[in-house]
């Protein structure tokens, strides 16, 4: 019998392949002593286990080599360090032949030692080396327990679904693409980072599943549905049959994609839609101009500082960004300054364990912080405007000063680039997210200092409810069509019209039929959303009218609840789209 599980899908895609459960925990060692005579032989299963985990992490770190550069790659080498630590080795040998303890015990407890001895140290530094510590701890005792490293998949001759309590940015940046076909996990949601940049690596994945890692077997057939959020395992011949027909429904669905991304988009009354794309890396621009984007709206620039050891140079940001901008000669390019903090923590900057992260030192309250990190960052991308039509986008703004601190930066790291002769275009933009209340409710005010607004709904939405957008029980709650997040949305449209900037939309909530409609009633005709979702978005604009859409945002304006608001898009839009075939994606409860 196939167990079927529903979440939420969280990256489009259909794959099947075999199970591989990764737990990354510290896995649980029995106490056990050693007779006198044993000692040496068990300090020599010690060195073995080193040796092997060093072998391990030298693999790992030329497979990240050849397929992120040799930055990404040093990410490993505080852990091989370590392995050769005397405090680390000479700690766990002493633990062995004075203790009578098995090497995984010694080990363990030395490693315990080590951790309360740097915790108290209390400096911020001391973090990163804690978590490096705790990777080498769940690599080395899973060898001296005869269990396999969790994240090796170098064994594996098959593709296999990742099924996992839940995931992180460099986790993800850690699995094999060659191995790895999907991702399915217990909690997360469509817009934890970890599934953005599962996205962008075109990694089908589905979260929120609840007990999927309970339930999986090691090594079982799977069926993994990102766009339905679905896995089926050890599924029936039927339902395989049926994955088989789904599959050649989306592959000439495919076939479709580029005769869509040739279309003009514009509604059925003739309004021009600026379709934009979000980017997480920069390999993806040839995939977005292949969808049909017109330029790119959110270009996420964590990718460049996530699971690095080092602070990204100037140079090699500057490189990245004009990548960018040359691949969209004709639109406009938003780049965003370093979204950290959150649930995005670089290894080299030292960020402290907050109770609270997502209300923590995050994003522009981090950047203004770390002056020698985002002055860097400003610096390469004045030089990107020479490239293109290149603009500064500045997340989680809540304050005019926050702008006007960075505004003076920038005319300081712009007289240094002519002071040296560099080009730039001084004429660039530079406007803020929207993804606060705050920055909502005093829109009038930040635009006196902004040449543009980009509302973030996935924060707007977490801010405004309350609802954290990781926490899978409360996925529920988070909900984009709350009238709150629609009176916020119109008056940062009215805001920004008035003022005469443009206003944009780069959250999830564009990428969903209803939420784009909304939009379009609120006269927000710029629209960033994730590239495989660019033709169907594009579709919605060319079967809608502005007339119906402006309709039914004035009555959702109204509407006293969040259900009463999707009633009013759902009669708004009628059967201009076919709202079925997103329901499963959006959990989109439909009236009737
Ligand atoms: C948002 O908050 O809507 C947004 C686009 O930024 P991110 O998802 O990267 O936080
Ligand atoms: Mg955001």
């Amino acid at each position: 019998m196939s167990i079927v599980l529903d979440g939420t899908p969280a990256s489009e895609g259909m794959s099947t392949g075999r199970v591989f459960r990764l737990e990354w925990g510290v896995p649980v060692v029995p106490h056990r002593s050693i007779h006198d005579g044993e000692a040496e032989a068990e300090i020599e299963r010690f060195h073995e286990a080193r040796r092997w985990a060093a072998e391990q992490l030298r693999e790992t770190k030329k497979l990240t080599e050849g397929r992120s550069g040799t930055v990404e790659a040093r990410i490993f080498d505080p852990q091989l360090l370590m392995l050769e630590d005397p405090e680390v080795v000479d700690g766990t040998a002493r633990y062995i032949r004075e203790n009578r303890l098995s090497a995984e015990r010694a080990f363990e407890l030395r490693i315990l030692e080590l951790r309360s001895m740097w915790s108290r140290t209390a400096q911020p530094m001391v973090l990163d080396r804690l978590n490096d510590l705790e990777d080498l701890m769940i690599r080395v005792l899973h060898r001296l327990l005869g269990q396999n490293d969790p994240t090796d998949l170098a064994s594996l001759d098959h593709d296999v679904i990742v099924v996992a309590p839940n995931l992180t940015p460099s986790l993800i940046v850690q699995l094999d693409p060659e191995r790895v076909v999907g991702v399915a996990t217990d909690q997360g949601t469509r817009t934890a980072h970890w599934a953005m940049l599962a996205r962008s690596l075109d990694l089908p994945a589905v979260v929120g599943l609840g007990d999927v890692f309970a339930r999986s077997v090691e090594g079982q057939d799977a069926i993994l549905d990102g766009r339905v959020g679905r896995i089926v395992l050890d599924p029936e011949p039927a339902e395989r049959a049926g994955f088989d027909r789904r599959r050649k429904r989306i592959s000439d669905w495919e076939g479709e994609i580029a005769t869509v991304a040739a279309m003009e988009s514009v509604t059925l009354d003739g309004q021009y839609v600026e379709l934009r794309a979000n980017l997480d890396l920069p390999d993806e621009a040839p995939e977005a101009t292949a969808h049909g984007a017109s330029g790119v709206g959110l270009f996420r620039t964590e990718f460049l500082v996530v699971g690095r050891a080092a602070m990204p140079g100037e140079e090699e940001q500057y490189e990245a960004y004009r990548a960018v901008a040359e691949a969209f000669p004709r639109g406009a390019v938003c780049i965003r300054t370093f979204d950290l903090g959150g649930d995005k923590f670089p290894m080299f900057l030292h960020m402290p364990q907050e109770e609270n992260p997502f209300l923590g030192w995050r994003a522009i309250r981090v950047c203004l912080d770390e002056p020698e990190l985002f002055r860097a960052q400003l610096r390469a991308l004045l030089r990107a405007t020479a490239h293109g039509d290149v603009r500064l986008m500045l997340p989680l703004v809540n304050d005019v000063d926050e702008v006007r601190r960075v505004r003076s930066m920038l005319e300081e790291e712009s007289a240094r680039l002519t002071r040296a002769g560099i080009r730039y275009n001084a004429g660039y933009k530079l406007g803020v997210m929207i993804e606060t209340p705050a920055a909502a409710l005093d829109a009038a005010e930040l635009a006196r200092y902004s040449d543009f607004f980009s509302i973030g709904t996935n924060d707007l939405v977490q801010y405004t409810l309350a609802v954290d957008r990781t926490n899978t029980r409360l996925a529920p709650l988070y909900n984009p069509f709350h009238p709150s997040i629609v009176r916020q949305l119109h008056q940062v449209a009215r805001v920004g019209r008035a003022a005469g900037i443009e206003v944009s939309v780069c959250g999830e909530l564009a990428a969903n039929p209803l939420g784009a409609f909304l939009m379009l009633g609120l006269d927000i005709t710029a629209l960033s959303v994730a590239w495989p979702s660019l033709p169907e978005i594009k579709k919605v604009v060319r079967d809608v009218r502005m007339e119906d859409a402006r309709a039914a945002a004035r009555r959702a304006l109204a509407a006293p609840t969040s259900q009463d608001v999707v009633r009013c898009l759902v009669e708004g839009i009628g059967d201009a789209v076919d709202l079925k075939a997103f329901a499963g994606r959006w959990s989109l409860s439909l009236p009737g």
